[in-house]
């Protein structure tokens, strides 16, 4: 147990973390080059400072992904991996209140780019790691050689780049090449136990599962002309007929992690809002969808939306190469991504279905994909999360959770490592918190990470001791 100064002491120093984090431009794709690698470095060096040893690999140069191992005395089974990513996406940093790479302090928040996805839960694993070390120098310990006093298994710390562009150079290599940094008994991951507020109760969504993700290139062929004599097979034309076929929303279906969050919902609210979330899981769809509307603001409805169906996200359309000619060829790009349960020979169906009668005008080209993740929202450790959760907000709900988006535990999933999205804050109701993942103004509130620390540190005590 540690006290009330020391947990002062380690909230300044988790800030002061978080903002030299942010102050590094680790940006993907790399600009500048070599920025990746530099958080790495200021990472290592932070723990070597704490009598540890981590090791720095680069996957091609500028990459740098770190790593440190603390020892328990192994009677308590394999490690327990705290995961993370230090790169972050580029940034527009007109329309910011603040510089977003000034990582400045005010009203309340640190804000930045990454203060959200995810150097805040970066600076909250290394603290941990940090707080471990110096249990073991308290009791004339070398941490680098030596368990930690109290720790059973080992405690694996791992920082990746490139995680904003799918992980190739980043936990994809490590998987490949340094697997002993991610094979663990269970892990914990960014995106999950952040507090939503919702019909006057609090929830805590632990991710269990995500999405599996599909991206195809749609090349749509017309014919070249001159633009004074317009052509129904325009290929600009066509395309935009192929985006809005593609985008109109799919079938809901409900699917086992859905499913038991809205189970777990509905159980803590008052009636008049349960009766809500039971409609949502209910048969008639436009009963569900309304009742929806009613029960979360636009931005969960929009997260719960698209955790209802398989979608489709339009994100490239490029056609034509001067006003005056008529394009001949359309290019459409489209971000897909699938519930449990729908194979990418499912999803390339459905894309072909959605084009008709213009499918054999186009060539549909499969660019990337990775299946859905699911891991049990039960056992030891999503119990110790669910605990946990609870001792530090008694009027807290954790619930188990479904991400819309992929993370790294895709790729962690090939050691079978079971991943959780555990990154713990309490936020202030009202926080858009999710609207700020690669968004404008970029912020997370120093109360809340004061709430998160020691729920980490507690987490990790809890399943390693
Ligand atoms: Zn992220």
């Amino acid at each position: 147990m540690l006290g009330a100064a020391t947990w002062a002491a380690a909230h300044d120093e988790l800030v002061r973390l978080l903002r030299d984090l942010i102050r590094i431009r680790s940006v993907n794709p790399p600009d500048p080059p070599g920025a990746e690698t530099e958080a790495a470095e200021y990472l290592a060096r932070l723990l070597r400072a704490e009598g540890l040893e981590p090791e720095l690999v680069e996957s091609v140069p500028g990459r740098g992904s770190v790593h440190v191992r603390l020892r328990g005395d192994g009677t308590g089974g394999g490690p327990f991996l705290l995961l993370s990513h230090h790169d972050v996406v580029p940034v527009d940093p007109s329309g910011w209140t603040h510089p977003p790479f000034d990582a400045v302090v005010a009203d309340g928040y640190v804000w930045g780019r990454g203060a959200v996805d995810m150097k805040f839960m970066v600076a909250m694993e290394a603290m941990v790691v940090v707080l471990l070390a110096r249990r073991a120098r308290a009791a004339g310990l070398d941490p680098s050689r030596e368990p930690i006093p109290g720790l059973r298994r080992d405690v694996l710390f791992t920082c990746t780049p490139d995680e904003e562009a799918g992980g190739t150079d980043g936990v994809m290599w490590l998987v490949e090449h340094r697997p002993d940094w991610l094979r663990a008994d269970a892990a914990v991951n960014e995106a999950g136990a952040v507090s939503v507020d919702l019909a006057g109760r609090r929830f805590y969504p632990i991710m269990t599962a995500e999405k599996g993700r599909e991206t195809y290139r749609i090349r749509v062929h017309g014919a070249w002309g001159h633009g004074s004599m317009p052509r129904d097979d325009n290929a600009a034309v066509l395309a935009a007929e192929a985006v809005r076929r593609l985008a109109i929303p799919g079938e809901p279906r409900l699917t086992g992690p859905i499913r038991a969050l809205l189970d777990a919902v509905e159980a803590a609210l008052p009636p008049d809002a349960a009766a809500l979330a039971r409609a949502i899981a209910a048969d008639d769809p436009r009963r569900a969808d309304a009742a929806l509307s009613r029960l979360c603001d636009d931005m969960y409805a929009r997260a719960l939306r698209a955790l209802l169906r398989d979608t489709i996200s339009p994100g490239v359309i490029h056609a034509g190469i001067k006003y005056n000619i008529i394009p001949g060829e359309a290019v459409i790009e489209i971000d897909c991504r699938t519930l449990p349960g729908t194979t990418e020979g499912d999803m390339r169906e459905e894309v072909l279905a959605r084009l008709g009668d213009l499918a054999p005008r186009c060539d549909v080209e499969h660019v990337i994909g990775a299946p859905p993740v699911q891991w049990p929202a039960s056992g030891d450790l999503y119990e110790l999360l669910c605990d946990t959760v609870r001792a530090h907000d008694p009027d807290g709900v954790p619930v188990p959770v479904m991400a819309p988006f992929a993370t790294d535990g895709k790729w962690t999933q090939l050691l079978g490592t079971p991943t959780y999205g555990f990154s713990p804050l309490r936020n202030e109701p009202g926080e858009r918190f999710l609207e700020r993942f690669h968004g404008q103004d970029e912020r997370v509130g120093l109360e809340a990470l004061r709430w998160g620390l020691p729920v980490l540190y507690d987490v990790v005590c809890g399943f390693c001791g």
